[in-house]
C-alpha cells in the first residue's frame, strides 16, 4: 500500500504520535494507501514551521515576480503529474477518472498560473486629496492561512485556496478531507521540487472535530481560516474563529435551482442540466439539484431529460467511458440512500434510477414530490434530482428563492429580457444562463444564507487573503 506523510517544513513526515489511517477505494471497496494520522501536536508542529516560514523566511519577502516563477514552475508540474494526481482523487473518492484527468487536474495547474499573475498585475488604489495629502493602498500578506478542505473536488479546492493565499505572500497549513488525502501530500512534495521554500505549505492529515482540523481553526498562530464543507461544520469552524477574531472565509453546501422555460433551446436545457446534476456523481456543491420546468414544455423536457440520465455509463471510475462512479465512502452512500428509498413515503415517484451495486446511485429523476419534502429542501450531495413544475416566471423565481441555500442557480430561456430580469431576481452567488459550471476565477465565488460568508476569486481573494494598509503622505508645498 502507498504511504502518504504529512509534509511539514519541507519534509514528509509520520504522525508525532506514529498513528495511520488507511483511504478505500469506493469502488473496490477496499484500503488502498495509508495516511499518517495527524493530532493537534502535528497541526501545532505545521503551524510552527508555517509562522517561521513566514515570520523570518524569504516568501513574503520576495515579490510577486519570483513567487509568480515558483508557483508557475508548480503548475507545470501539476499538469506532468496529471497521471498520479487524477488516479489518487480517482482512488480515493471515486471520481470519474475522465473528470479527474480532464477537469480537476488542469484546473488545479490554472489556479497557480491565474493567481500568480493577478498578483503580479494587481494595481492598487492611488488617493490624491485636497488637503495637500495623498493616499496609497499597500496590500501586505495576513499571514499564516489554515485551508481546510473537502472531499468532492480534491485537488481543485484546495489549490483554489491555497493558490491566491501563497501569491500574496503568505503560508499555509492545508488539511485535507480524511476521505481525500492522497493529492495533497503529492502536492506538497511537488511545490518542494518546484522551489517552495520549507515550512511555506504545510499539509497535515486528520479529521475535524477533536483532530487536526479543529486544532487548526482554534489556533493562535493562524491569521486566517478559508473553510470548504457543510454548513453544519461551517457554524462551528465560524464559532471557533470568532473566539480568537480570526478572519474566515466559507464556502459552504448548496440546493441549486434550475429554472427551464418554455421559450429555452431543450437541447441545450438537457444538455447541461445532465451535467448540472450528475456530473462528479451529483457529489457538487453547485448542483443543480431542483430542476423547476415550466408547463408548456414539462412533458417533453421530462422524457429527454430522463432518457439521457438513463443512457449514462456506470461503472468501474478508473474506466475511460465511466461516467458515474460511486459515492465517495459507505457513510455517504448511506446518507443518499435513505433519501432514494425514501421518495415513495414522501409521495414521490423514481422516473429513472435508484439504487446499484455496491456504493453506487444510479443518476435518479424524481416527480411528484412538493417544494417542501426533505429532498426539494436538503442538500442530498448525490445523483438525484427532484424535478417540479411551474406556470409562471413569477412562480419559478419564488420557487428558486425559497431555500435556506443559495450557492447558485441556472436558468435556460432564449428570452434575453427574461435571462437579465431574473438573473436579478435570484438570491444566489453565481446565476449561469444557457450554460453551468463556467468559470472566469476574477469573479466573486460564494453564497449567500446557509452557503457562506464572503467571497474568494479575484480581487476578492486579494481581499481576504492580504491586510490592506493605508499608507497617508503629506506633500509640503515649497522645498
Ligand atoms: P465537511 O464539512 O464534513 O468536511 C470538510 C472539511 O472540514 C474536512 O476536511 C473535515 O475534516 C473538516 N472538518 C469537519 N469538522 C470539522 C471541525 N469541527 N473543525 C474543523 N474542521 C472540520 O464537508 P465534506 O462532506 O467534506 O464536503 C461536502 C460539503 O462541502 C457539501 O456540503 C458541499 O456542498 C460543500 N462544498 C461547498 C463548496 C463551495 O464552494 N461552496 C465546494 C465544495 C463542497
Amino acid at each position: 500500500m502507498e504511504f502518504f506523510g504529512h509534509v511539514i517544513d519541507g519534509e514528509e513526515v509520520t504522525s508525532g504520535s506514529g498513528a495511520t489511517f488507511s483511504s478505500a477505494d469506493p469502488y473496490t471497496r477496499e484500503p488502498w494507501a495509508e495516511i499518517a494520522l495527524g493530532d493537534q501536536a502535528d497541526a501545532d508542529r505545521a503551524v510552527t514551521a508555517a509562522r517561521r516560514a513566514f515570520d523570518s523566511g524569504p516568501w513574503p519577502r520576495m515579490g510577486t515576480a519570483e513567487r509568480g516563477r515558483i508557483l508557475h514552475r508548480l503548475a507545470d508540474l501539476i499538469e506532468a503529474h496529471v497521471e498520479d494526481l487524477g488516479m489518487a482523487d480517482t482512488r480515493d473518492m471515486g471520481k470519474p477518472i475522465t473528470q479527474s484527468r480532464g477537469n480537476d487536474v488542469p484546473r488545479a495547474a490554472a489556479n497557480f498560473r491565474f493567481f500568480a499573475d493577478h498578483a503580479r498585475l494587481s494595481t492598487a488604489e492611488l488617493l490624491p486629496m485636497d488637503s495637500g495629502h495623498h493616499t496609497y493602498t499597500r496590500y501586505e500578506p495576513a499571514g499564516v492561512v489554515a485551508a481546510i478542505a473537502p472531499w468532492n473536488f480534491p485537488l481543485m479546492l484546495e489549490t483554489w485556496k491555497i493558490a491566491p493565499a501563497l501569491a500574496w505572500g503568505n503560508t499555509v497549513v492545508l488539511k485535507p478531507a480524511e476521505d481525500t488525502p492522497a493529492s495533497a501530500t503529492i502536492l506538497a512534495r511537488l511545490a518542494t521540487e518546484a522551489g517552495m521554500p520549507p515550512g511555506v505549505l504545510n499539509v497535515v492529515h486528520g479529521y475535524g472535530p477533536d483532530s487536526t482540523g479543529q486544532a487548526l481553526t482554534e489556533h493562535l498562530g493562524v491569521d486566517r481560516i478559508t473553510f470548504t464543507g457543510e454548513s453544519g461544520t461551517g457554524r462551528i469552524i465560524a464559532a471557533a474563529a470568532a473566539r480568537n477574531l480570526t478572519p474566515v472565509s466559507l464556502e459552504l453546501g448548496g440546493k441549486g435551482a434550475n429554472l427551464v422555460f418554455a421559450d429555452a433551446d431543450l437541447d441545450t436545457a438537457v444538455e447541461w442540466s445532465i451535467k448540472a446534476i450528475f456530473t462528479n456523481t451529483g457529489q457538487v456543491c453547485l448542483a443543480g439539484s431542483r430542476l423547476y420546468v415550466q408547463n408548456d414544455v414539462y412533458d417533453e423536457f421530462l422524457r429527454r431529460f430522463a432518457a439521457a440520465a438513463d443512457k449514462m455509463v456506470i461503472g468501474d471510475p478508473k474506466q475511460e467511458d465511466t461516467q458515474i462512479g460511486p459515492l465517495a465512502s459507505r457513510q455517504h452512500y448511506d446518507k443518499v440512500r435513505s433519501y432514494v428509498e425514501t421518495v415513495a413515503d414522501e409521495g414521490g415517484t423514481i422516473v429513472t434510477g435508484g439504487l446499484d451495486e455496491g456504493w453506487t446511485v444510479q443518476p435518479t429523476v424524481v416527480t411528484g414530490l412538493g417544494q417542501d419534502a426533505p429532498h426539494s429542501r436538503e442538500e442530498i450531495f448525490g445523483p438525484l434530482v427532484v424535478v417540479i413544475p411551474f406556470d409562471t416566471e413569477a412562480e419559478a423565481v419564488s420557487l428558486a428563492n425559497d431555500s435556506r441555500y443559495g450557492l447558485n442557480a441556472m436558468l435556460f430561456t432564449e428570452n434575453l429580457h427574461r435571462a437579465h430580469r431574473v438573473s436579478a431576481a435570484l438570491q444566489a452567488g453565481t446565476v449561469w444562463v444557457n450554460c453551468f459550471f463556467v468559470r472566469d476565477l476574477r469573479a466573486p465565488f460564494g453564497g449567500v444564507g446557509d452557503s457562506g460568508i464572503g467571497r474568494e476569486g479575484g480581487n476578492f481573494s486579494r481581499e481576504f487573503f492580504t491586510e490592506p494598509k493605508a499608507v497617508v503622505m503629506q506633500i509640503r508645498n515649497e522645498e
